[in-house]
């Protein structure tokens, strides 16, 4: 099968704290996407208590990745589930080991990756924005206090699940995923901004939520649809 006839799936990439995941939520409820988190499927596997959960618990807890081969067994599962579907994918590739696993994963599972969009923000501005995090524990939907807020206080729009802290987001443990997020992306973003150069965009994630999804959209070559109220 060529490149053309196949299944074209996007890759986001953003520190945390960047807006990424509201952001590919947003673009795949009004795009069509299904979306893929590797965080969402390592806090479900904790939740289930399975083995790979037991093993995920700890490590995200104190801000750690997870191994390689974890967070790539149940992407793999979740990508084979999806089946045909257009896929936008938060949270993976981490490190230049996942990289590889994505290319392996690009002609054994028959898909082609056509955007690696990196949403870009300073740490500092991230790390501000974390304390006003609110998630869904139902659902995962991503919400933020004064970027981003519910359209009812305090609970989910989607299910009205009432809205928690994620319990990664305290001060101590903040800092530390930034470094080890520093410490792994950079290398992950050099590769493909040099070997993927057509591939590889950059927005500036900085500015208000919809002027962002606008420039994202604009970057994956979608058409930026009214935004509702
Ligand atoms: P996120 O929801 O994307 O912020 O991810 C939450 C946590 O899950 C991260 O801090 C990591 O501990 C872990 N995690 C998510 N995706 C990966 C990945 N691709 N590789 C390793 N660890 C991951």
């Amino acid at each position: 099968m060529s490149r053309e006839e196949k299944v074209s799936h996007v890759v986001v990439f953003g520190r945390p704290g960047s807006g990424k995941s509201s952001l590919a939520e947003r673009i795949s409820i009004e795009h069509g996407f299904s979306a893929i988190r590797t965080g969402e499927l390592l806090r479900d596997a904790i939740r289930r208590g399975d083995e790979l959960g037991l093993q995920a618990g700890e490590l995200i807890q104190a801000g750690n990745l997870v191994p390689d081969e974890i967070a790539a067994a149940l992407l793999e599962q979740e990508l084979r589930a999806r089946g045909s579907r257009r896929i936008l994918l938060d949270g993976f590739p981490r490190t230049i080991g996942q990289v590889a696993i994505l290319k392996q994963f690009e002609s054994t599972l028959d898909f082609h990756v056509c955007c690696y969009l990196d949403i870009a923000v300073r740490p500092e501005v991230a790390t501000s924005r974390m304390g006003g995090r609110r998630v869904c524990p139902s659902c995962g939907a991503t919400y933020h206090l004064v970027n981003h807020p519910p359209k009812k206080e305090g609970v989910c729009d989607l299910d009205d699940t009432p809205l928690l802290c994620r319990q990664d987001d305290t001060v101590e443990v903040i800092e530390r995923r930034q470094h080890i997020h520093d410490e792994n992306a950079r290398p992950v973003l050099e590769y493909y901004r040099t070997n993927e150069p057509e591939r590889f965009k950059e927005i500036d994630g900085e500015a208000p939520f919809d002027l962002v999804y606008a420039r994202a959209c604009e970057a994956l070559g979608l058409a930026t649809l009214p935004t509702p109220g």
